[in-house]
This record gives C-alpha cells, sequence and structure tokens, in this order.
C-alpha cells in the first residue's frame, strides 16, 4: 500500500488536488471500514470469548469482519489474552507479516495491561502497546463478543477518520520504539 501513501501525499501536495483526494479518501475509507479481515490472535482464556464471536449468533459478517488464519490475508489482529514474553516474537512475527495498512485491537484486561498478571509476573507482557500500535483496547476479564463487536465498529469509525494522505504504512515503525523481541531472563 505504499504506492496508495505516495499517490496520497502526491495528490495532497498537487494544487486541486485535494478535491481527488477527498473522493478517493472517502472510497477507500469505505471499502476499508466495511472489510476488516480479522487475524484472531487469541493466547489465552480470552481467546474463548474471541472464538464464541465468530459464531452466528452474533454474525461479525455483516461488518466484513472475516476471521483468516493467514497473516497475509487479514487487516486487523485481535489479540486476545495474556501474553507471555516468551510468546511476544510469535506475536510480533505474525504481525510484521501482515500488509500495510493494518490494525491491532486489544483484547481483555491482559492484551491491555497484563491484568492480572501486572504485579508480581516476571514472565507476563504489560500490555500488547508495549511491543505493537494498538487502535483499540477493550476491558474486560473476560470482556463479551458484544464488546468485540462494538470495538470493530469503533476501528471502522478510525478508519473512515484517516486519509491516504498521511501514510499510514510503516506507522508502526514511526510510533514504537524497537521492542526487544528476546524474552528476558528469570532473575
Ligand atoms: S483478561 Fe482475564 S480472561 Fe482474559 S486472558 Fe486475562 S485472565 Fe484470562
Amino acid at each position: 500500500m505504499a504506492v496508495v501513501d505516495s499517490i496520497g501525499r502526491g495528490l495532497d501536495a498537487a494544487p486541486g488536488g485535494d478535491v481527488v483526494l477527498t473522493t478517493l479518501d472517502a472510497l477507500i475509507d469505505w471499502a476499508r471500514g466495511h472489510s476488516p479481515w480479522v487475524m484472531p490472535m487469541g493466547t489465552a482464556c480470552c481467546a474463548m470469548e474471541l472464538i464464541a464471536a465468530s459464531f452466528a449468533k452474533f454474525d461479525f459478517d455483516r461488518h466484513g469482519a472475516f476471521p483468516r488464519p493467514d497473516p497475509r490475508h487479514v487487516d486487523v489482529m485481535v489479540v486476545a489474552g495474556t501474553v507471555t514474553k516468551k510468546m511476544q516474537p510469535a506475536v510480533q512475527r505474525l504481525w510484521d507479516q501482515m500488509p500495510e495498512p493494518k490494525w491491532c485491537i486489544a483484547m481483555g484486561n491482559c492484551a491491555v495491561s497484563g491484568g492480572i498478571f501486572l504485579h508480581d509476573s516476571y514472565t507476563v507482557v504489560r500490555g500488547v502497546d508495549e511491543f505493537l500500535p494498538v487502535d483499540v483496547y477493550i476491558a474486560g476479564c473476560p470482556p463479551r463478543p458484544e464488546s468485540l463487536q462494538d470495538a470493530v465498529l469503533q476501528l471502522a469509525k478510525k478508519i473512515r477518520s484517516e486519509s491516504i494522505a498521511e501514510g499510514r504504512t510503516h506507522r508502526a515503525d514511526l510510533l514504537l520504539p524497537e521492542a526487544p523481541c528476546e524474552p528476558e531472563e528469570a532473575p
């Protein structure tokens, strides 16, 4: 999507280009906001709610949110559960394999901040945002599928407010300091 970013920046700089850019933004944001294909990254008990969310009762398909097991086919990673320091490199690697533009939802207290492992644990990452750029946080232990549904809608709203001129590509590289991927030694 780097080409789309370049087109956006070019249009933004060109005289009268903002008219075309606004129309193009509306079209691209409409398409992206209505087809957030999801990488289900269940790492602990919150994954049960993530699995429940994929059943017909909640009907995520109506939002275009299809679960896909392949990181190269998805737009959104939903990290549901505790991320241990040993698991962190695997989650990071899958994230790196997702094409730009991409978004991240942290589902559950553990993914948001370490949850019940916030204190007194040397094995747990204190929130996915220590190594991924999280767009939407869902609190709860565990959150229900309805909360995930709300998060998908909030994300769609956020996507619709973005412009290709802002160059979302490689946003993660710009926002985050380089995080250590190797698990730390136990004290
Ligand atoms: S937030 Fe609660 S339910 Fe979710 S992974 Fe942590 S302990 Fe389990």
